[in-house]
């Protein structure tokens, strides 16, 4: 005879099952230590910051004690991920992927390419560090892509915005080719993620060997600033 507490049960059984998240998806925030960042694959950070991003857009992010935290990781550090991303305001990568302390390392300049120093940066972060993947982030209504567009000159932006120049050259489409031109703006943006994305693999060989061993991913992506949505792009 199946009672009322049985039929209960059931439904909860379907219900759980029903919204079980998958088993790299961790359900609430947990701070990164040896083990947790030894235990992800490049693909499990990859899902985690997707995860992260989809909780930012849903408005259902981890309530996180960053204090506990600040103690948790006070004796050292062991970030899944590093996102290279822009200066811009409006693309924090901790909120964005609704990530914690000890979570990324967060490198971060105007136009999201990559140099000597950059480069270094993330060598540390995956070679020493221990981070499984390298997520070069653009996004749309990029100011220094505009800049790079109009070809703007201005005291030390003008080398600032000569590092993308390559990616405004790359770009067909129709229409003019200035910053009045929203699509041709984002298109500049894209493919200067894909660029900075070869250009971490051309110019590291470090990086470059701990992807082909497995043990790291390198991916690009876009934000867009109006919706908040991380999209991959795909490797040209
Ligand atoms: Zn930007």
């Amino acid at each position: 005879m199946t009672t009322l507490r049985m039929r209960l049960a059931g439904t909860f059984l379907v219900l759980a099952s029903l919204f079980a998240v998958p088993a790299f998806v961790q359900a609430q925030a947990v701070t990164q230590t040896a083990e947790t960042q030894a235990a992800l694959t490049p693909q499990a950070a990859l899902d985690a910051l997707m995860a992260g991003n989809e909780r930012f857009l849903n408005g259902t992010m981890y309530e996180r004690d960053l204090t506990e935290q600040v103690s948790i990781t006070g004796a050292g550090q062991y970030p899944h991920s590093v996102i290279l991303s822009c200066i811009d305001s409006r693309v924090p990568p901790e909120l964005v992927f609704d990530q914690g302390l000890g979570d990324i390392f967060s490198p971060r300049i105007a136009g999201n390419f990559v140099n000597a120093d950059i480069l270094g940066s993330m060598e540390f972060a995956t070679a020493a560090a221990g981070s499984k993947l390298i997520m070069v982030l653009g996004h749309t209504e990029c100011g220094a892509v505009k800049g790079a567009c109009d070809n703007v000159e201005l005291g030390n932006l003008t080398q600032t915005l000569s590092n993308i120049a390559p990616a405004v050259y790359a770009t067909q489409i129709e229409g003019p080719r200035n910053s009045q031109n929203a699509a041709f703006v984002n298109k500049v943006a894209h493919n200067n993620v894909a660029m900075t994305v070869q250009n971490i693999l051309d110019r590291s060989p470090v990086i470059a060997g701990l992807v082909e061993s497995g043990d790291v991913m390198v991916v690009g992506a876009m934000y867009d600033v109006s919706t908040g949505k991380v999209t991959l792009v795909d490797a040209d």
